[in-house]
Parts: structure tokens; C-alpha cells; sequence
């Protein structure tokens, strides 16, 4: 039978690559034989990515690009294409996490949230749409969250939510738009996964209760459990899911 999982011969852009859940977006296609485009701003972690990534057998580059600046964004998608060929799966994962109350938070601090968290998932998937287009292949997957479907008692995550909410109704967007290219986009939405951008909030008095309270499961998400998920929207496996949303979240938004 055909494995409905094979990534071999195509090729990978995954943002957000240096750390967290971007690495182990990378390994898990790279895992199925996709050669990978990781990007960040810290080339020094890109470059130790791509040697453990190099070993699982398959081709790999790093790329330094800023999500705040459409022009980085634009060279990074091109540099991409020139060195694989092609581009057939974008993982829009960059991105950043805010506790900020809402009646202090400055319009700047509003700003930089939405600016990566949002636009710059737009214009990554703009640029990579438009090699998928010609190519009429592609699959887009948005890295949102549970909170692009519900907020969190007592917590100050208004621009968090709020971008992660219009990632999902983009992701619909885009869907629509492209599926006469056979270019699927769908969201995956994580609960608590430990990360650089977690390490804070899972250390902090109160978490391990508040999953208790809120999650079904009880527990934090661990590594790899979000593997399953990525390989498939990014396979022949989903070839008929588009504009959809997967939360992966131990039952967190079922009750
Ligand atoms: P993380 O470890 O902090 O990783 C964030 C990544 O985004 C880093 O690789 C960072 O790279 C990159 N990034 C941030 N700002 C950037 C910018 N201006 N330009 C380019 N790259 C930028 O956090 P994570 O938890 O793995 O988060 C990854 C994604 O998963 C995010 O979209 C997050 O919202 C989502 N998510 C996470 C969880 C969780 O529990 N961990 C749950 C739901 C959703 P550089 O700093 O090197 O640029």
C-alpha cells in the first residue's frame, strides 16, 4: 500500500525554526524525507538545526529573515525557490506570545503582536502562494492555537487571541482562494506545549491548575505530540482537507 505519509522529493519551508515547536515541525517532515527551509533571526541555532536535520538524511538551509520586514520575506521565499526549485509546504509557525493587560497595553506592544503573529503569516504564505500556484501544488499550514478559538480565564492575552483568530479565519480565506490551484491551507491549534515562549507561564504558581481545570487530559502537551498532526495536513494523506482547523489540545476546547 502507498504510504500516504511520504514526503520524499518535496520541499519545506518551516518559520520559526530556531527553537520550540518550529524544530520539531522541521524534524517531523524531514522524518517523512522533506528536504527543509528553516527560518529565524538567530542564524546561530538555525545552523545547529540544520546539522541534526542534515543527519536524518535529507537536504536542509538556513535562512536568517526578520517577519517584520516584508522585504527579508520576500528575498527568503525567492532564495528558497532558486535553491530547491520548488516550494510544496509552508509551516507559518514564527511567532510571538504577549501577557499584556488590556487597558495598559500600548499601541506598540498591540502592533508587534499582530505584526509577526498575523501579517507576517500573510505575507509568507502570499509569496510561497504564488510559487504554489504555478506549480498548482501546495500545502499551507498555520501554526494557530487554542486561543485562536477560546481566551483563558483571568489571563491579559487580548493581542494573542486576537491574532491567532484572524490566522484561522485567514486560513479559511486563503483556502477558498487557492483550492482551484490544489493548494490546501489549514490551521493547527496547540494547547501548552513547552517552548521558550511557554517556559514562563508553565513555571509559573497556578498553571499545573489551571490545566487540571480546564484540560480534559490533565497535562501539558509533550514533544512530538503535534508530529502526527503536521505530517499530515502536509501529505497526500489530507489531500482533501482545506480550510480546516486540528486542535491538538488533550480535550482543552471540547468542554
Ligand atoms: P518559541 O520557542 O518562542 O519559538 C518562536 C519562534 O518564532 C522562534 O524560532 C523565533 O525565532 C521565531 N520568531 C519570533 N519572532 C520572529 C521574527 N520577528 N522574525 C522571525 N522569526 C521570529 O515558541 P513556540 O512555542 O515554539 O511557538 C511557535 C508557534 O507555535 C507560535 O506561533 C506560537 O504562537 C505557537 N503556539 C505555541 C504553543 C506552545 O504551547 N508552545 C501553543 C500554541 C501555539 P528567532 O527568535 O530566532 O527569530
Amino acid at each position: 500500500m502507498k504510504n500516504l505519509f511520504d514526503l520524499k522529493g518535496k520541499v519545506a519551508i518551516v518559520t520559526g525554526a530556531s527553537s520550540g515547536l518550529g524544530v520539531q515541525f522541521a524534524k517531523a517532515l524531514a522524518n517523512q524525507g522533506a528536504d527543509i527551509a528553516i527560518v529565524a533571526r538567530r542564524l546561530d541555532r538555525l545552523e545547529q538545526v540544520k546539522k541534526e536535520i542534515e543527519a536524518m538524511d535529507v537536504r536542509c538551509i538556513a535562512i536568517k529573515c526578520d517577519m517584520l520586514n516584508s522585504n527579508e520575506i520576500t528575498s527568503m521565499v525567492s532564495e528558497v525557490k532558486a535553491h530547491f526549485g520548488r516550494i510544496d509546504i509552508l509551516v507559518n509557525n514564527a511567532g510571538v506570545g504577549t501577557g499584556i493587560p488590556a487597558d495598559t497595553q500600548t499601541d506598540d506592544e498591540w502592533r508587534s503582536t499582530l505584526a509577526v503573529n498575523c501579517d507576517a503569516v500573510y505575507y509568507v504564505a502570499r509569496e510561497v502562494g504564488k510559487v504554489m500556484i504555478e506549480q498548482k501544488y501546495g500545502r499551507i499550514i498555520n501554526i494557530g492555537s487554542i486561543h485562536s478559538t477560546v481566551a483563558m480565564a483571568g489571563s491579559p492575552i487580548s493581542a494573542y487571541c486576537a491574532s491567532k483568530g484572524a490566522l484561522l479565519m485567514l486560513t479559511k480565506a486563503l483556502a477558498n482562494e487557492w483550492a482551484k490551484h490544489n493548494i490546501t491551507v489549514n490551521t493547527l491549534g496547540p494547547a501548552y506545549f513547552p517552548s521558550e515562549m511557554t517556559s514562563d507561564v508553565m513555571a509559573s504558581e497556578g498553571f499545573m491548575q489551571a490545566v487540571q481545570a480546564y484540560c480534559p487530559m490533565g497535562r501539558p502537551g509533550r514533544d512530538g505530540e503535534l508530529d502526527g498532526a503536521i505530517v499530515y495536513f502536509a501529505s497526500d494523506a489530507a489531500s482533501y482537507t482545506t480550510g480546516q482547523y486540528l486542535a491538538v489540545d488533550g480535550g482543552w476546547t471540547a468542554i
